[in-house]
């Protein structure tokens, strides 16, 4: 698969399964000379109870599998091998891939595959990673800096996968899983609830990792659902919606739609939303699936926008 390397092989010389305490740590950071880059967003766990906690909340048994995007120097990676019939793991860094191949040397379940996980082709590598197996999920401590665009593309690509348990921002976390009403309610949540049932497992203190990020952080799980919560016949137009009710989230429904279907049409959308009883004062951040869905729907039909 284009530049992707896989690597398996080279003596292990200690126990896979102990890489998350700060002493392995340091002692493999200070053995392969390894410097942190943040640009890659690289703050290694060092916490044996929230490696635990991760684990548990995926569900993981011998039959299933577990894809892990970001294993660093595989602190989770070990406790996934513990758990899971079979573990994936993408790392982007060519720098830990040597260290990785030498800790999971005679793990012969677990593949570490050299890339990125945005460009990488997801279907293809579950079909040669996966098959067989009675479920997989995804299960990793994210880079922050890509969190969203890695979770947009795990659910838009419509993957096979049971559960999505990630260590994420704890602000992103919370946005995720609000409910209509509230500030942190928006197009992400509306997004990641329409594929998924989010759950916040834990918040994690940043003393857990090796550096100590300057931000909070939150253990997410997503269940992703058989069929989307609300039916929609064109999801990107939906999504397009969305987005448009929250563009400015001072304003009203009415005002922010108004951009998006044009000023010479504010008439007939105001009085679309009162056909269809949503107030056109109320704010995008009041509306649920189900009306965002209706909304979507009803503009579509009355080719108010398209
Ligand atoms: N799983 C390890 C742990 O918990 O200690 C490391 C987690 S660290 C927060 C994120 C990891 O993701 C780093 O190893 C980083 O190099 C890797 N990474 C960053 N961007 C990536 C990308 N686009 N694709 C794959 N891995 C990436």
């Amino acid at each position: 698969m284009g530049t992707e390397q896989e690597t398996k092989g080279a003596p292990a010389s200690r126990s896979a399964s102990d890489v998350g305490t700060p002493k392995r740590t340091k002692e493999i950071i200070a053995k392969y000379g390894f410097s942190f880059k943040k640009s890659l967003g690289q703050n290694f766990l060092i916490d044996r109870n929230v490696l635990n906690n991760i684990v548990a909340a995926a569900g993981l048994d011998e039959t299933k599998g577990a894809l892990e995007i970001g294993p660093g120097i595989g602190a989770l990676t070990g406790r996934l091998a513990e758990t899971a019939g079979r573990v994936t793991a993408i790392e982007i860094d060519q720098r830990l891939i040597p260290i990785l191949t030498d800790i999971f040397a005679e793990e012969e379940h677990v593949t570490v595959i050299h890339g990125d996980v945005l460009k990488i082709d997801l279907p293809e590598l579950f079909r040669k990673q996966f098959d067989g197996l009675a479920g997989v999920s995804v299960v990793a401590n994210l880079p922050y800096y890509v969190t969203t665009p890695i979770l947009m593309k795990l659910l838009e690509e419509r993957l096979p996968l049971e559960h999505i348990v990630v260590m994420i921002q704890k602000e992103v976390a919370q946005r995720m899983a609000a409910k209509p009403g509230g500030k942190e309610y928006g197009s992400l949540s509306v997004a990641v609830q329409y594929y998924c049932v989010p759950e916040l497992v834990c918040t994690v203190p940043h003393t857990v990792f090796i550096p100590q990020p300057n931000v909070d952080s939150a253990v997410i799980k997503l269940t992703l659902r058989d069929k989307p919560a609300v039916d929609v016949p064109d999801e990107a137009f939906f999504f397009r919606v969305v987005q448009a009710s929250f563009a400015q989230r001072r304003k009203t429904l009415a005002n922010n739609l108004t951009a998006f279907v044009g000023k010479e049409r504010r008439e007939a959308l105001n009085e679309l939303l009162t056909a269809i009883g949503i107030d056109p004062g109320r704010r995008g951040e009041t509306l649920s699936l189900e009306e965002f869905a209706l909304l979507s729907r009803s503009l579509r039909d009355a080719g108010l926008a398209s």
